[in-house]
């Protein structure tokens, strides 16, 4: 389920798709790797600084593409440097894309290291009872261009004049495939996306230096295995066993741990990479200590790393985060045994940092907006 727009977004390009095009048009075809070039390398915003292309091409550009097919709304920075950006669509549908910064010792925030985490699709249909992303559902898959466009638009508003400085402004470390929605769920859509960050006349991201996550959808992980790019792979465990699992995670009820944990294990056999268990700490629900030795088992068993995660309070949801000590006391089983762990710290807490939550609030708040009779 997709929406076809009246332009096509040419951040879904690829060089030879956008070659095909100019060629039925009679255009030179050495002219779409200069498009592309101002794109992706100049992060043009406007068909008319592509000043090498003949002004009839920018015509035709400008008629048949849309250069960014969305538009930033909100952009809300966090003490602890964490940006959340509400983006909007074409068809008025919201997304959000964050940007996480991880200041070093001695530098500024300015050189800290910064990941980018990505949304794939409008909502989510995975149903996942805490998350705040599927709690209105799924109302549409994203395209290839517009998973590609939230990335430009993370260059595009570190705020620089000149392209060089937008450039070397934008540079990111890793890129994880964490937002909104399913990533396996809109995995076609997804793998084009990546494409096009990979190449190097796209962004030229390392395939090393992207996470994509999933909630387990056990064929879609075994197909990614079978790809030759070797993205890294994050499993949303959040339930040790099938019980608790299947309490939080619909998904575990058509691949319970027991289909799940092969899969995984294929994928890190294939590419020699660790995988990461996500695993999302809620008071009372999986934080208890016999879950903690389940994790501790299932992690060493896969060579895996653990990233605990503290949940955000999502607004009309009942689940909590656990105290620090609890927290502390869940990690260090881990720790004891070796297991590689991070224990995430605030990271956007106050930002309605929950997945899905600023968008969320921004439709009901929309929705109240236009009921309300004008004045
Ligand atoms: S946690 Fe992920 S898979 Fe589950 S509902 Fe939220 S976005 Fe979807």
């Amino acid at each position: 389920m997709q929406f076809t727009p009246t332009l096509t977004p040419l951040t879904g390009e690829t060089l030879d798709s956008l070659t095909e095009k100019l060629r039925v048009q009679g255009e030179p075809l050495f002219r779409a790797k200069q498009i592309l070039d101002w794109l992706y390398k100049k992060r043009a915003r406007t068909w008319e600084e592509m000043t090498n292309l003949p002004k009839p091409l920018r015509a035709w550009l400008a008629a048949t593409f849309d250069l960014a097919p969305l538009s930033l709304v909100l952009n809300r920075q966090s003490e602890d440097v964490t940006d959340k950006l509400l983006l909007e669509l074409r068809d008025a549908s919201l997304i959000e894309t964050v940007i996480i910064r991880a200041p070093q010792e001695g530098v500024g925030v300015e050189h800290s290291r910064k990941t980018i985490c990505i949304s794939t699709q409008v909502g989510c249909a995975m149903g996942c009872v805490f998350c705040a992303s599927g709690l209105a559902g799924l109302k549409r898959d994203l395209s290839a261009g517009e998973i590609v466009a939230q990335v430009l638009q993370v260059c595009y508003r570190e705020d620089a004049r000149t392209p060089r400085a937008r450039t070397e402004l934008a540079s990111f470390d890793n890129l994880v495939v964490m937002g909104l929605g399913e990533p396996r769920a809109n995995y076609d859509e997804l793998l084009l996306a990546l494409k096009i960050l990979n190449a190097d006349w796209g962004l030229g991201v390392g395939a090393r230096r992207v996470t994509i996550s999933t909630s387990g959808l056990v064929p879609k992980i075994l197909r990614l295995a079978d790809e030759d790019l070797g993205f890294r792979l994050a499993i949303s465990l959040h339930g040790a066993t099938d019980v608790v699992r299947e309490k939080i995670m619909p998904v575990n009820k058509a691949y319970p741990l027991a289909k799940l944990i092969p899969a995984v294990r294929a994928f890190s056999e294939k590419h020699g990479r660790m995988v990461t268990l996500e695993f999302i700490l809620i008071d009372g629900i999986n934080d208890s200590l016999p879950q903690a030795e389940k994790l501790r088992d299932i992690a060493r068993d896969l060579h895996a790393h653990v990233n605990l995660i503290p949940y955000n309070t999502v607004a009309g949801l009942p689940w909590k985060r656990p105290s620090l000590t609890r927290q502390e006391r869940f990690a260090d089983i881990l720790r004891a045994a070796r297991i590689s762990v991070t224990l995430r710290r605030e990271k956007g807490h106050e930002i309605d940092a929950a997945c899905g939550q600023l968008r969320l609030r921004t439709e009901k708040e929309r929705e109240v907006a236009s009921a309300q009779p004008p004045v």
